[in-house]
């Protein structure tokens, strides 16, 4: 079988502790599901954040686009059989990365849609960069899917957007960002699950900290990932 496994594709760097992360989870799922020494066939291209960052707060998203999409294409030179981009925020250029290599992407918000659907869920809140919770590219791919979404208030956005880029993504993980993000969380009104929808929000929060459902995106895109490379 494993002849047969598929090489999965990632383009990560965004962070670098979360694409950790997507790598870890692949092998370990990798092992559960094949046992023995059976380990993910991956092709990491992993960029400079501070390079991507830098293009986020410039609104400079076209050019981002150019550079994932030059990423994307190493990618598919190395021989990955499909690509992860892995951040929801950059999901905002996926078109654009999508357009630049003939194999295909699993979208994040298709991932994470399918996952609260088979939950049997259909309102969920939604925690994110500043940039995949104001701006209607995100959710509009999960409302395509027939959830609702709901946002924090503009200040719970700032809140969980300053504790991924000032802490998160540098590798920090504090108890008092844990407890603003259940006060987050705590303050949704009609949610019957949460997304973490950035990368690195599974670094700090679990399934263990929050009393709904939470859908952790890595795990979930990492899953899908496993899925369609082991068949
Ligand atoms: N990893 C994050 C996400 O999933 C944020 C970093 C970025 O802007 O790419 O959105």
């Amino acid at each position: 079988m494993t002849g047969g496994m598929l090489t999965i594709g990632m383009l990560g760097g965004m962070s670098w502790e979360s694409s950790a992360e997507y790598y870890r989870l692949a092998n370990t799922v990798v092992r559960e599901r094949l046992g023995g020494l059976h380990s993910a066939k991956i092709v990491l291209h992993s960029v400079d954040f501070a390079e991507i960052e830098r293009m986020q707060v410039e609104d400079r998203w076209d050019d981002a686009g150019k550079a994932l999409a030059e990423a994307a294409a190493r990618v598919q030179a190395g021989g990955a059989d499909f690509l992860l981009l892995c951040t929801n925020t950059m999901h905002k250029v996926f078109d654009q990365v999508q357009a630049a290599v003939d194999i295909p992407m699993i979208h994040l918000g298709d991932t994470t849609a399918a996952a609260i659907k088979q939950a049997g869920l259909t309102t969920v809140g939604l925690l994110g960069t500043g940039f995949t919770m104001d701006q209607p590219f995100y959710r509009e791919r999960l409302e395509s899917h027939g959830l609702r979404v709901l946002l924090p208030s503009m200040q719970d956005r700032a809140t969980v957007h300053r504790i991924i880029y000032d802490e998160l993504c540098l590798g920090i993980v504090r108890d008092e960002s844990r407890r603003a993000y259940q006060d987050v969380i705590a303050r949704f009104e009609g949610a019957e699950g949460i997304i973490l929808g950035c990368t690195e929000i599974e670094l700090l929060i679990t399934q263990t900290d929050v009393p709904l459902p939470v859908f952790p995106t890595t795990r979930l895109h990492v899953e899908a990932a496993v899925d369609r490379a082991v068949g």
